[in-house]
């Protein structure tokens, strides 16, 4: 279920259950002459429309405008940047209004640039910020220090920013580190063959599009619905681990069969 289509009874359904919160995070990027400039934004959205169909869970509107460094072209080719350390002050106010909402999990999914690009840093850094700022507020000085915390206490876990590609998926040939090459391109011809037009893709297309080990004119629907059958999976996997309340240990199952 989307965010901005909940009515407020499944908001707080949603809450009192503990569904996580996946929050896509991408850019407006060139991605060839033969895509659609939203790519790495598209791909996080439909990845995690596809994960809630199978984990209860909510899917937040996207962080559309993500810094980009200008690295594949200027602006004169539609692709948008913005300062990373303006847009991580923005993704950290709204990470702390999806804490107060009560979200109990916040995942942010990210395609673009990968773990270590300046984006998912910024979102990083908004993360760990909130997570020890909202510790202390809620909780008061030497929060951590005082007394070990909960084994069930999974305060650090509570905003966390995942790849695309799990590595599960990765294990099995899905690769992130592609820009506009066979991987992308048959992820979008899978998801939304209307935005993918293979014929634009002249003797002229940039190198990115037909690197060695990833050219985009190879790519199909087909193997796109296999790189994305491979991506949920692994989301669903992870998740489901994530979210599922701890199981008792034995000592536990004992001692409830002894009283
Ligand atoms: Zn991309």
């Amino acid at each position: 279920m989307r965010l901005q289509h909940l009515l407020p009874n499944q908001f707080q359904k949603a809450i009192s259950q503990g569904w996580p919160l996946l929050v896509p995070a991408g850019v407006i990027e060139y991605h060839g002459p033969h895509m659609a400039l939203g790519l790495d934004t598209l791909v996080v959205d439909e990845l995690l429309e596809r994960v809630s169909a199978r984990v209860d869970s909510i899917v937040a509107p996207p962080f559309w405008y993500g810094p980009t460094g200008y690295a594949v072209t200027g602006a004169n080719q539609g692709t948008l940047d913005v300062s990373t350390e303006r847009f991580g002050r923005h993704v950290k106010d709204v990470l702390n209004s999806f804490w107060d909402m009560g979200f109990k999990w916040i995942i942010v999914c990210i395609h673009h640039q990968g773990l270590d690009g300046p984006e998912a840093l910024s979102i990083r850094q908004a993360a760990a910020e909130v997570i020890f700022e909202r510790s202390h507020l809620e909780r008061g000085d030497a929060w951590w220090g005082k007394a070990p915390l909960d084994p069930k206490d999974k305060v650090f876990e509570r905003i966390q920013v995942w790849p695309s590609v799990l590595p599960a998926a990765a294990a099995q040939g899905v690769v992130m580190a592609d820009h506009a090459g066979y991987y992308e391109t048959s992820l979008l011809m899978a998801a939304h063959p209307e935005l993918v037009k293979l014929e634009l893709l002249g003797s002229d297309a940039p190198w990115f599009c037909n690197a060695p080990d990833s050219k985009a004119t190879q790519a199909s629907s087909e193997a796109g619905n296999l790189m994305w059958q491979a991506m949920v999976d692994a989301w669903e996997a992870d998740l489901s681990r994530l979210t599922r309340p701890a199981r008792p240990s034995p000592t536990d199952v004992t001692m409830q069969g002894l009283f």
